[in-house]
């Protein structure tokens, strides 16, 4: 991830069982990396700790990245400004997201990093991105730790195991693991593998192409299927949009099921069409809109709860 001597990290995390961070806690340890520990304090602390001891690196989820970003800022001070060179995230879709990945690194004209994996093959999270992660035109990739893991894909439908480059469901084998050993997990994001060598001069795996998301979160409105992910995409394409939104799956009074999709911007009215139209355009479903007025939607702490699923159940 190119983090050097000189670097300092800010950890921002509870400090609760939590897998990432305290691997990476570890890590930076042998590494030499000093750390502050972020826990228990609030996005004002956490936002004056950047600004008066200048860590370079961040820890923390994509959309605590973005919710920082704003506290630096109504601190008055340009979080663009600040010693910030790389944000480091993990926990839910970063690098994926363009319009996100994008957001973050101009809020902060710093490079965003990420690892991906799950709990259940831990200890080691499965995959983290390099120095050449975000090559000019190209897709985004992510290497993955094939000296500890075996990764597979397998097909989406019948569960066999499918040949290289083919887009599949992900399946990990851990090979060190004395607590969560596991054959073939099924871990369950879209992804394509490729087996060249990459710039950084490594040869393990990469997924080529953003991991387009969970099976599981997989949002299925009357049998058309996206992820929350292109809800993010088309919500964040839209200039002077918040940062926070929500999806809300509901049954009507006629029992069909619907999406309302709760952003935030100061021109209300207008908006409204051009996020439907986005989504429309994207994810080939329509969807209500509601825009509120900046600062009424709750903003994410830690890990986003962006969907929530109403409806009734059948
Ligand atoms: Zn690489």
């Amino acid at each position: 991830m190119d983090f050097r001597q000189g670097d300092t990290v800010f950890m921002i995390t509870g400090y609760g069982p939590h897998v990432w961070a305290w691997g990476v806690q570890y890590a930076l340890a042998k590494m030499g990396l000093p750390t502050l520990p972020g826990g228990g304090m609030d996005a004002r602390a956490r936002a004056n700790i950047v600004i008066r001891y200048k860590p370079t690196i961040l820890l923390c989820t994509p959309s605590y990245a973005l919710h920082l970003g704003r506290t630096v800022e109504a601190l008055g001070v340009d979080p663009r400004t600040t010693a910030v060179r790389t944000l480091f995230v993990a926990g839910e879709p970063g690098m994926s997201v363009a319009a996100t990945r994008e957001r973050i690194q101009e809020l902060w004209d710093a490079r965003l990093v990420e690892f991906y994996g799950c709990t259940e093959a831990s200890p080691h999270v499965g995959g983290f991105s390099c120095p050449h992660s975000q090559p000019a035109g190209g897709p985004v990739s992510t290497h993955l730790l094939e000296d500890v893991q075996v990764w597979e894909t397998v097909d989406p439908v019948s569960r066999s195991p499918q040949a290289e480059g083919e887009r599949g469901l992900t399946v990990s084998t851990n090979l060190n693991s004395e607590s969560s050993p596991q054959l073939r997990f099924l871990v369950g994001d879209y992804a394509k593998f490729d087996r060249s060598r990459c710039a950084c001069g490594r040869t393990h795996v990469r997924a080529l192409g953003p991991f387009a998301g969970r099976a599981d979160d997989l949002i299925n409105l009357r049998g058309i299927k996206m992820f929350p992910g292109q809800i993010e995409h088309a919500v964040r394409s839209i200039a002077g949009i918040g940062d926070e939104f929500e999806i809300v799956l509901t049954t009507n009074a006629d029992g069909l099921d619907v999406m309302m999709v709760r952003v935030e911007h100061p021109a209300r009215a207008e908006i409204a069409a051009a996020v439907a139209d986005e989504i429309r355009t994207r994810c080939e479903v329509r969807a209500e809109v509601e825009v509120l007025t900046p600062g009424t939607l709750p903003r994410t702490e830690f890990k986003a709860a962006r969907v929530k699923d109403r409806r009734e159940k059948r």
